[in-house]
């Protein structure tokens, strides 16, 4: 890239000082072809030279010029006949173009052909026989084995290629075992080995891998299918042992999320240090820290108090060396909360807010999945979940916008869906309220206690 822009802008200096040299480039150019046409083998560069005035690198890239020009013709078909590599075979030797030269000249064709077919072929997944032998036929033009060309091709660009083709591949939002083989296959038949081709779309992979994570936390849940997609593509593809552990871990968090969404919450062995009642069962134990927030005529007063909070059936249990409370679910009047805190209110008390340690969606979700269930209501906030969901194409194009990386600091990982003016404020699902954030920069955009 650098080296084409030193280039171009050469010949553009070259041309503003000498306005004059393209035209005596390309009239140069244009007499060598008339020479070429009308005296056809008998033409000889020597007495071409000597015929007229010149300068020696005009008459070079002129010389080029007349050489692209007659392989863009023979190539127009798609192919290169015997007749045809003959005459350029000839015109090489009249015009006294250097091997290395020509051949450079014959390789930038061969490679953009190359492409074109592999792209073609690759297409519908399946590499035809035809499809091979046209591969074969660009890789001879240059005098190679397909396998060598493939290689080198490979080499230069194959791994932003083989990206786009696994890009094409799961664009419909899955990669289905048989397309991978196919891809494995095509590779293999190309001289690709299956290393090379992981190493080529592991990027790609994680990326996939991460925007199914990402929609499945917005729609608040994930289907088998996808699951499956998900655990499969991570141990066949190579993907970093960190990111499979966050996947595993997102993974754990969506199914909890869906079992909780059911109804089913989870149920764990009882801490020691608390009297439970008879047939009280608990769903979750965390550290957490307590804040009283009391409202006085000398202004707002917080106290904390580190401790760990018991989730149970019927009630929580905030336990703490400086205090213990024991608040029974159906004298919660509000609550509302996040990955890493939760706030609520009892009856004639000031507002409580707890935070967790270590954030953890399901903290809430338990919590106010339980207030439910022991007040045998449906979810006070069904109405409000259906307005903040996010419709499947205003994702899409949101992760497009944002390249699939959080938009405040470029994170590829631990995505969410975020409405930038949230939907309690009156924020809509219109795609310029919607954001990719990373769950680090979400929190951080949250901070409500
Ligand atoms: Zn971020």
């Amino acid at each position: 890239m650098a080296k084409q822009f030193v280039k171009w802008i050469k010949s553009t200096l070259t041309n503003l000082i000498d306005p004059e040299r393209e035209n005596r480039v390309n009239a140069l150019a244009a007499g060598v072809s008339r020479g070429l046409r009308e005296e056809q083998k008998a033409f000889s560069l020597s007495r071409f030279k000597a015929s007229r005035e010149h300068n020696t690198q005009e008459l070079n890239e002129a010389v080029q010029i007349v050489y692209r020009r007659l392989m863009e013709r023979v190539w127009s078909d798609g192919s290169v006949s015997e007749k045809e590599n003959l005459q350029l075979i000839w015109v090489q030797k009249s015009l006294e173009l250097a091997d290395r030269e020509a051949m450079a000249i014959r390789m930038t064709f061969a490679e953009e052909h190359f492409r074109n077919a592999l792209a073609q072929a690759m297409e519908d997944g399946c590499l035809s026989e035809e499809e091979e032998a046209r591969l074969a036929h660009i890789a001879q033009t240059v005098g190679e084995p397909t396998s060598v060309f493939a290689r080198r091709f490979f080499k230069k660009e194959g791994e932003a290629f083989l990206r786009g083709v696994f890009h094409a591949s799961i664009e419909d939002g899955c990669l289905s075992r048989e397309e991978w083989q196919s891809l494995v296959s095509m590779s293999h038949r190309l001289g690709i080995s299956t290393d090379e081709l992981l190493q080529a779309v592991s990027r790609p992979a994680s990326e996939f891998v991460e925007q199914v994570l990402a929609n499945a936390k917005a729609e608040g849940t994930i289907n088998s299918d996808q699951e499956s997609t998900i655990i499969w593509l991570m141990s066949t593809l190579k993907l970093s042992p960190t990111f499979v552990e966050y996947a595993r871990e997102e993974l754990r968090i969506l199914r909890h999320k869906l079992e909780i969404a059911e109804g089913r919450l989870p149920s764990i062995t009882k801490p020691d240090g608390l009297e439970f009642r008879s047939g009280e069962i608990v769903h979750a134990v965390r550290q957490a820290t307590l804040i009283v927030i009391r409202h006085l005529k000398s202004g707002e007063h917080r106290e904390s108090h580190n401790g760990r909070l018991i989730l149970m059936d019927s009630r929580m249990v905030f336990q703490s060396e400086t205090m213990a409370q024991s608040i029974n679910y159906r004298k919660i009047i509000s609550h509302r909360g996040g990955a890493d805190w939760i706030e609520f209110q009892v009856e004639q008390k000031p507002v409580w807010g707890l935070r967790f340690d270590s954030p953890d969606p399901i903290m809430y979700l338990i919590l106010n999945k339980a207030i439910a269930l022991s007040n045998q209501t449906a979810l006070r906030r069904g109405g409000e979940e259906s307005t903040r969901h996010i419709p499947r194409d205003v994702r899409q194009r949101v992760w497009t916008r944002y390249g699939g990386k959080c938009a405040d600091c470029n994170a590829h990982e631990y995505l969410e869906y975020d409405h930038i003016i949230p939907v309690a404020k009156g924020g809509s699902n219109a795609d310029a309220n919607v954001q990719l954030l990373c769950r680090r920069c979400n929190l951080k955009k949250s901070d409500h206690i």
